[in-house]
């Protein structure tokens, strides 16, 4: 039973790292949502995507997602966009 108690803290230190990491994204406003977002670099939505970062381009490009520019050149995403597509939309 010691080794499961173990293991419940194990999975809660990981759970605190993940919430840490989503930290890198930054709400801000989306003018197609009208709304506030939670905006997400490209790599980020690459990976909730299971993208390349190449097919998150050709979506911004497409329109298929939001996105915004930060003063200093960054694209961000706008999450709420991202969740309706679909990997197998784009065939690479
Ligand atoms: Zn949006």
């Amino acid at each position: 039973m010691r080794n499961r108690t173990r293991t419940e803290i194990t999975i809660e230190t990981e759970r605190i790292l993940i919430i840490r990491k989503r930290k890198g994204s930054i709400l801000t406003w989306c003018s197609t949502c009208a709304q506030q977002v939670q905006m997400i670099k490209v790599d980020e939505a690459a990976t909730i995507a299971r993208v390349s970062s190449r097919t998150i381009y050709r979506w911004v490009e497409a329109e298929k997602v939001h996105f915004a520019e930060t003063p200093e050149g960054l694209l961000l995403i706008c999450l709420s966009s991202l969740a309706g597509n679909r990997p197998s939309d784009n065939p690479e």
